[in-house]
This record gives structure tokens, sequence and C-alpha cells, in this order.
């Protein structure tokens, strides 16, 4: 599979996954990283129309569906009669520019699978949770697909997990989240484990799990993941200060 700019590609996933932030009509409070647990992904988006607008709402933040082939912004969506025999896949939308039809999967690691997309969000969130990797068999057996299906889910979310090592250039958004945390009010925020996020624009994008969000930990993360011409644009963090002086020295 060719490298190319995957919405769920490389490491943006992370933020994806944990920040499942929707505005569904079933679902009208804010989808925050601390609710998403597996017994709401599986009682919530078990139900594909509710994954696929789940998904659709992550891919389109703006809320118009943008065509693949030629970015304009107006597509209809398109749905069977209800007496036809050749029923239209769930979620296709035509272009009103160029006419071509498109899934919010197009472009994406689900491009092309057969898989229903509640079953990737659960593969995902499965893979994205676990501290040690899940095999292609234990997808196999927990998500009860086929031995072929995990692994292909598992190959393709590895895929994008992986990194180029070719470093950001041009305009560069440096932020800091903090994922997990699984316990009581106590321990909780201790469990955090802290994640730096650069985002090129455009749409690149790198996470580096950090110990702690601190000067040399992120100028470390900066002089691995960016390149020395980008400008670097970050909130008020003092622990960008020093990084940034020596990226810009
Ligand atoms: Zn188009």
């Amino acid at each position: 599979m060719e490298a190319r700019n995957y919405i769920l590609d490389r490491c943006r996933k992370i933020p994806y996954v944990y920040r499942m932030k929707t505005t569904l009509e079933t679902d009208k409070n804010e989808f925050d990283a601390d609710d998403l647990n597996l017994i709401t992904l599986a009682r919530e988006y078990s139900d594909e129309d509710k994954a696929i607008a789940l998904f659709e709402s992550m891919r389109w933040p703006g809320g118009k569906p943008i065509c693949p082939h030629c970015k304009f912004d107006e597509a209809y969506k398109l749905t069977s009669k209800p007496d036809t025999k050749n029923k239209i896949r769930k979620g296709v939308y035509c272009c009103a520019a160029c006419r071509k039809t498109f899934t919010a999967k197009v472009g994406t690691v689900m491009e092309s699978s057969h898989i229903p997309v509640s079953t990737w969000l659960m593969a995902l969130f499965l893979i994205c949770s676990s501290k040690k990797s899940i095999s292609a068999h234990q997808l196999h057996r927990m998500l009860n697909i086929t031995y072929k299906s995990a692994w292909f889910l598992a190959h393709r979310i590895r895929y994008a997990f992986s990194d180029d090592g070719v470093k950001l250039k041009g305009t560069i958004e440096a932020d800091e989240t903090f994922v997990g945390g699984e316990g009581d009010a106590k321990t909780k925020f201790s469990r955090k484990i802290p994640v730096m996020v650069l985002l090129e624009r455009g749409g690149k994008a790198k996470t580096r799990v950090v110990s702690s969000v601190s000067q040399k930990n992120l100028g470390a993360a900066l002089a691995e993941c960016v390149d020395k011409s980008a400008t670097i644009n970050t909130d008020e963090h003092p622990g960008y200060k020093q990084p940034l002086r020596v990226m810009n020295a």
C-alpha cells in the first residue's frame, strides 16, 4: 500500500480515537475521552448507522461531506428506493461538482474494506487502549470476525501507526494531550500518559509519547519530528520556550 495522507494516518489517530467528540442527534453531549470506554462504544456505536455518523463527524468536522476526488464541499447522500433490488451501500455520497461517488472511508485506512465501520472503531479502540500489542488472533476472537478480516484490520491499523521518518515541514501546530488514566479520582491523573501531537498544515501528523511535559522532552520530540525550516505554532505552555529558541537559532 502506498504512503498517503490517510486521515487516520500516522499517529494522528490517537487524538482522533480518544477524542471522539460528536454531536450526533442520538447523543447531544460531547463525547469525551474519559467517557469513551468499551461499554459506551459497544452500546452506542455497535449500530452501523451511528458508527458511520460518528466516523463522518470525525472525517468532516465542518459537518459537510468533502469530495475526495475534487475537494468540492457539496454532495448529495444517495439512498436506494424501498423496492429496489440493487441496494446502495450505506453512507454513499455523490459530488455536486464532479458527479463521482464516495464515502467517508475513501482516503482512510478503511478504504475499500467491507468490514463494518462499527467493527473498525472497536478494533481501533482495542488496539489504541491496550498496553501490549493485540494479535490478529485476539481480534478475531474478541470481535467475532474471521481471522482473515482480523489480520487485514490489524495490518492496516499498524501500518497507519508506523512512522515514515520524514520530518514535518511548513506550518506546524504543536500541542500536548493526556491519554488514558483508568482508576479512581485520586490516581486518575497520575496514570495519564502525556502525548505530544505535531500537526503539519495539510494533514500529516506525528505524535510522541513523553515521560513528562518538560522543556527537555518537548525539545527532543520537536528536534526528532520537525524540520528546521518549519514554523511552529504552540500554546503558552512554558515547556516550548527553550526548544523553540533552539529551533529558531
Ligand atoms: Zn467531486
